[in-house]
């Protein structure tokens, strides 16, 4: 990314942000060398990591396909549209900042785990019962117990 006034190649980046529709980064940048500051748009698409599956396949990052998951199991819950969609918006730019070439999905399945028992109690079970494919029914008792007790303690709290 070159400076527009001096050429220099090298700056930092001091700001950045998605545009409101979620495909391009908006980024300000200062030149190491003249000081100057400027502006640069990078699509997402471009920047985004390939996502690598537990079987070893790869595909693109899908936005669409991760809102759908924590819709799913979102549904009849508490969880707004525009939560999620923040919450995605936050995924991708965390990963473009990443700067990988490839991902584990397990990083984005377990980032998304986190935020649903942040958020609701149903929606995580739901999300974690499919992902982590419990064993057996103990392991999936084991995690409900759990959220039980970290709920009671927050009750008392
Ligand atoms: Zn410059």
């Amino acid at each position: 990314m070159k400076c527009p006034f001096c050429s220099e190649i090298n700056n930092k980046v001091i700001d950045s942000r998605l545009s409101k529709d979620g495909r391009t980064i908006r980024r300000r940048r200062e030149c190491i060398e003249c000081d100057r500051r400027f502006t640069t748009y990078e699509k997402l698409e471009d920047v985004l990591p390939m996502i690598v599956k537990k079987d070893g396949r790869r595909e693109p990052f899908s936005r669409e396909k991760i809102i759908s998951g924590i819709r799913s199991a979102c549904q009849k819950r508490p969880v707004s549209a525009t939560k999620i969609e923040e919450f995605v918006d936050s995924l991708e730019l965390h990963f473009q900042e990443l700067g990988k070439k490839e991902i584990d999905s397990t990083e984005i399945g377990e980032r998304v785990i986190k935020i649903l028992r942040e958020w609701d109690e149903v929606a995580y079970v739901r999300f974690a019962s499919v992902y982590r494919q419990f064993k057996d029914i103990k392991e999936f008792m084991a995690e409900l117990e759990d959220i039980l007790k970290s709920r009671k303690e927050a009750d008392l709290s």
